[in-house]
């Protein structure tokens, strides 16, 4: 049957997506639907911004992290005559379903319009990995790799220098990327938007570490945390705790950068796994990857929840900080 499918990126850019629309793209037309791109995630869907995607169109993607479509936020979705306004758009270019690729914020939306009857998938993208639904969403590997080369460089200097080093990873508020950042990196500490602690705690903790002859400290610290890197650098200037404190921000540099393996497989198993929902005319899900399997989740199991890291990986790193 010919139908006409929408695809768009919404939220912060996540290494894998590209991947994820050439999915989309390509198994579409292989099942011989016409695909279309929107511009600027929902931003696009409100402005009428549509492209055509033939299979040429996403070629040479695989190895590019961002989004070929662009992404943006558009506060303004949430409201109802917004999406009206997009819907018309959507009925006006015969497109009859729409692929939603990003997090929470992003599937939210995704969901709003499948409540008002057009039929909306997700599939699960965010580095952050706070999104129910999925064990693993795209970007998480990708920005991961990235937090850890720069963990890694930036011990090496930390021990010839004995210093400490704060390094603050993305997440939003979730510990997730600080945590598995932190075990794979060796930290001292991680402090998580998940976990209370006071600055008393962290400073006894770098000073431990230099008791027990440790050469530097890494503390991760999650941009959702509940005292951000420098705030935390700021306040122990005057403290001793064995080391010289400094604060590195990572930030956007984990959103760049070429996609992992892993997230070019993830993607595009998940991109392909949105056309196959479709084909078996399901809507108003999210497709993720849980224990090793394509599959999907409704958006009423997903809206308004958040993934939480887990306790007994917080209390391992604990232990391996030794
Ligand atoms: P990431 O966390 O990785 O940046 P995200 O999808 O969670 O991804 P958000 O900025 O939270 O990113 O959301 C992206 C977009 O989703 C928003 O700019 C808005 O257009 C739409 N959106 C978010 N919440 C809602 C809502 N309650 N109703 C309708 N649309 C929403």
């Amino acid at each position: 049957m010919s139908r006409k499918i929408a695809v768009l990126t919404s939220g912060g850019d996540a290494p894998g997506m590209n991947a994820a629309i050439r999915a989309v793209a390509r198994c579409g037309i292989a099942k011989g639907w016409e695909i279309v791109g929107v511009s600027q995630g929902f931003a696009g869907l409100v402005n009428g911004e549509f492209l055509p995607l033939a299979a040429r169109d996403v070629g040479g993607l695989l190895a590019k992290g961002g989004t070929m479509l662009g992404s943006a936020r558009c506060p303004e979705f949430s409201k109802d005559d917004v999406r009206e306004k997009a819907l018309r758009n959507l009925n006006r270019a015969g497109i009859s379903s729409l692929v939603v690729i990003g997090g929470n914020g992003s599937q939210t939306g995704g969901a709003a319009l499948n409540d008002m009857g057009f039929p909306t998938l997700g599939v699960a993208s965010t580095i952050d990995n706070d999104l129910v639904g999925s064990e693993i969403t795209i970007g998480v590997d990708t920005a991961l790799n990235i937090a850890l080369e720069a963990i890694d460089r930036l011990r090496v200097t930390a021990a010839s220098h004995q210093r400490g080093f704060m390094v603050e990873v993305m997440g939003r508020k979730c510990g997730y990327l600080a945590l598995m950042a932190g075990i794979a990196g060796g930290a001292e500490l991680v402090l998580l938007p998940e976990i209370d602690f006071e600055p008393a705690e962290i400073a006894e903790a770098i000073h431990d570490a230099y008791r027990r002859g440790k050469s530097h400290a890494m503390v991760v610290v999650a941009e959702g945390a509940k005292y951000n890197a420098e705030a935390l650098v700021r306040h122990f200037k005057t403290q001793s705790t064995g080391f010289e404190l400094r604060a590195t921000i990572l930030g956007h540099v984990q959103r760049g950068g070429v996609p992992t393996a892993y997230d070019r497989l993830l993607a595009t198993r998940l991109g392909a796994g949105a056309v196959d929902a479709l084909d078996k005319g399901i809507s108003g899900v999210v497709v993720g990857m849980n224990q090793g399997v394509v599959s999907t989740t409704p958006y009423a199991e997903i809206v308004g929840r958040t993934k939480g890291i887990s306790p007994d990986l917080y209390q391992l790193a604990h232990v391996l900080s030794r």
